[in-house]
């Protein structure tokens, strides 16, 4: 069968490549693949920046953000055929540290994790897989088309429900959200805060294009001005950083209202420096009570917090996220970056 496949750490070298046919182990789904979403990580990926193989392997078949359906299942796994499925990403390290000990592999503490199309374990971007029943999530037979913004949904389910666990650290009734960026990410950030009943505000540079329609739709509203403008009007109770662009990173930090919580959940590069007032960001964190966390990854709890919301949104919407849609046979013209659109999916 035909997969996509990549020598970790060695640009140029991503192509669609014959694999053998996955058999599926006790406990194990096998699914037919229906598509896998491209995201930063992918990009990183195939330009040799990141990524592991399986030991002993030289290539990986890429692809996190799976969606298929099942066509095998072990009797008493809680699948049937014709289900709607998503494979979860991360894997608990071997050792395991107290997190992975008790299924919070999205909290890892030794890096010792592995991820599905990442880091030792072959991906989902291929025309079958197979996936243990413990790590599949079946989703509503509704999102056939969607699905695949499951995984990027996860992450932004985590990310709130980090903002909620902190925010209860004393009297918190949050109203206005602000979220900086309109990519995948940022809208379904978007998504969950007006799910939550949140006044939610959406920052982005472009002025044309699906965003601000797509932000408009969702019932929230569409700025383009810088960072600290938007945010010295609004107060924001709640700000998540969706753009990984250091100016923004820098400028976050600053705008939340007093009591903030403000979520970074973009994986930025090194190397890239900025002058700014750290003395300034310093007294506002600490006179206002603000935190600032970090939020990356998922683990179950996410995986089905965010097939809910998925299945709460308007499939409709969900479906303008996805701007391109490509063959896998053409999934390494794919891979060029796309800086009109929004979502790239890879069909299987
Ligand atoms: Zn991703
Ligand atoms: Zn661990």
């Amino acid at each position: 069968m035909r997969a996509l496949t990549v020598v970790p750490q060695t640009s140029g070298s991503l192509a669609v490549t014959d694999v053998d046919e996955p058999v599926p182990g006790p406990g194990e789904l096998l699914v037919d693949g229906l598509a896998v979403g491209v995201c930063a990580t992918d990009r990183e990926i195939a330009a040799g920046e990141y990524g592991w193989a399986p030991p002993g392997r030289e290539r990986l078949v890429l692809g996190h953000e799976s969606l298929g359906r099942v066509l095998t299942a072990p009797d008493g796994s809680g699948f049937a055929p014709g289900d709607l499925v998503v494979g979860v990403v991360r894997r608990p390290d071997p050792e395991p540290c107290g997190a992975c000990a008790r299924g919070q592999f999205d909290m890892c503490r030794n890096g010792k994790y592995t991820e599905r199309g990442i880091k030792a374990i072959d991906g989902f971007a291929s025309e079958r897989w197979t996936v243990e029943a413990d790590y599949a999530v079946r989703l509503d037979p509704s999102l056939a088309d969607v699905g695949m913004l499951l995984e990027p949904t996860t992450v932004v389910a985590k990310a709130w429900e980090q903002i909620e666990l902190v925010g209860q650290r004393a009297w918190f009734e949050p109203k206005v959200a602000l979220v900086a960026g309109a990519g995948p990410i940022g809208l379904l950030a978007a998504l969950l805060g007006v799910q939550r009943g949140l006044e939610v505000h959406v920052l982005d540079r472009v002025t044309d294009g699906p965003k601000p329609e797509l932000v408009a739709q969702l019932g929230a509203e569409y700025h383009t001005d810088p960072v600290a403008d938007v945010a010295g009007a609004l107060h924001p109770d709640i700000v998540i950083e969706a753009t990984g662009a250091t100016q923004v990173v820098v400028d976050v930090l600053s705008a939340s209202g007093s009591y903030g919580v403000t979520c970074l959940t973009g994986v930025t590069s090194a190397g890239r420096t900025l002058s700014f007032d750290v003395g300034a960001m310093n007294r506002r964190i600490v006179l206002e009570n603000d935190a600032v966390i970090g939020s990356v990854n998922a683990n179950l709890t996410h995986y089905r917090d965010g097939a809910e919301a998925l299945a709460r949104a308007d499939a409709e919407w969900l479906g303008r996220i996805v701007t391109r849609r490509v063959p896998l046979e053409d999934a390494v013209e794919a891979f060029a970056s796309d800086p009109d659109g929004i979502k790239t999916v890879l069909e299987l």
